[in-house]
């Protein structure tokens, strides 16, 4: 039986959280004595020297209408980096809990895990890279607090299958992340629409990559409401400023930029899937539904060298699991395709 109580940690249970003065205030009028800001600001810019949101309201309303996701659904981190650390901290007690991993997978699960001390079990892709259940299941014991699945996957580009991940939310009694950084490129559709179906389920999106915010540091989680409330008490008050909040309203706004953008990101991914397949020096090309290729070729390390000394610089994932010879490359803009391709073109085995 799934039991969020008995998940989160006992020290989170029982935390009062700190209660922020920006916070209880709501009226945007009144004589703000009550913060130790500096009511005369040094900057241009109006309003930097009050303290933002800490529940951002506006932002979750906006991003929520866009996912169908109601705001009480919602956490905003300083990048999904953040929010895997939150979650950790919220669920795992260190030296004690573990968490699943899925290798090859995203590399920060396994770090945050760590640096909070933390065991990783990890229970490799097939290799298709896609996921064995069974597997999964028999290796959770009664300290397995989450499990991080990544789908679209990095580096390999796939789509874990839904049934699958669908058997361990019903037979896996903890937390299931599942993060959806790359969903907007791919086909297939996001859990959002089924976080109702699963008390289990936290889906991770963030604004880097489809919405090309990385810079702003913005990462989203996903889950019901009782869930979003411990991660509240959990965050830092203030963990998103004001000026990301303006920058992402304002560009969730106007999406139409970045839809023209994923079209062509798309239509990129394909013409170089085309002009690389045509290459001998690329052996193999998995199919991609996220803004990146992974390749395969003879001598990964060689031919990162040759690229790095025309200045085209790619990811060696050659060492991860089931990734042996491959090098993981992003979409660029037209131009920069057309120089990988043109670098590549002129390299001899
Ligand atoms: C890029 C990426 C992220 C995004 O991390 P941010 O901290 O939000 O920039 C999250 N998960 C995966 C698998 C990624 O590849």
């Amino acid at each position: 039986m799934f039991d969020l109580q008995k998940l989160v940690r006992e020290n989170i249970k029982n935390l009062v959280p700190y209660s922020s003065a920006r916070g209880i205030i709501k009226d945007n009028q009144a004589t703000l004595l009550d913060a130790n800001e500096n009511a005369f600001s040094s900057s241009e810019i109006e309003g930097l020297n009050r303290y933002p949101d800490p529940l951002q309201v506006a932002l979750k309303k906006k991003f929520g209408k866009l996912k169908g996701v109601g705001n009480q659904n919602i956490l905003l981190g300083n990048g999904s980096d953040e929010i895997i650390e939150i979650i950790l901290k919220t669920f795992c007690d260190p030296g004690k809990d573990n968490i699943v991993i899925t290798p090859p997978t995203y590399g920060m699960y396994e770090v945050s895990a760590n640096i909070h001390d933390v065991e990783v079990k990890r229970v490799n892709l097939n290799k298709n890279f896609q996921l064995i259940p069974q597997e999964i299941i028999q290796t959770i014991d009664r300290h397995t607090k989450l499990m991080f699945l990544c789908s679209p996957n990095n580096p390999t580009g796939n789509i874990l299958d839904p049934n699958d991940i669908e058997k361990i939310l019903r037979e896996f009694n903890g937390m299931v992340v599942l993060d959806e950084a790359y969903i907007d490129f791919s086909d297939t559709n996001s859990w959002t629409k089924r976080l109702g179906e699963f008390p289990n389920l936290i889906i991770l999106q963030t604004l880097s990559k489809a919405w090309g915010l990385a810079s702003l540091r913005l990462g989203i989680a996903m889950a019901r409401g009782k869930i979003i409330d411990f991660f509240n008490k959990v965050k830092a008050p203030y963990n998103i400023g004001g000026l990301t909040q303006q920058t992402v309203l304002r560009t969730l706004e106007n999406p139409q930029k970045m839809h023209l953008a994923l079209n062509e990101i798309k239509r990129e991914r394909s013409r170089l899937m085309k002009r690389l397949g045509q290459l001998e020096v690329v052996e193999h090309i998995f199919p991609s539904e996220a803004n990146f290729l992974l390749i395969r070729v003879p001598d990964p390390k060689m031919l990162y060298q040759y690229l790095m000394e025309k200045r085209i610089i790619v990811r060696d994932r050659s060492t991860q699991v089931h990734c042996k010879g491959c090098l993981r490359v992003t979409v660029g803009t037209p131009e920069e395709n057309d120089q990988f391709i043109g670098a590549i073109q002129a390299y001899k085995i």
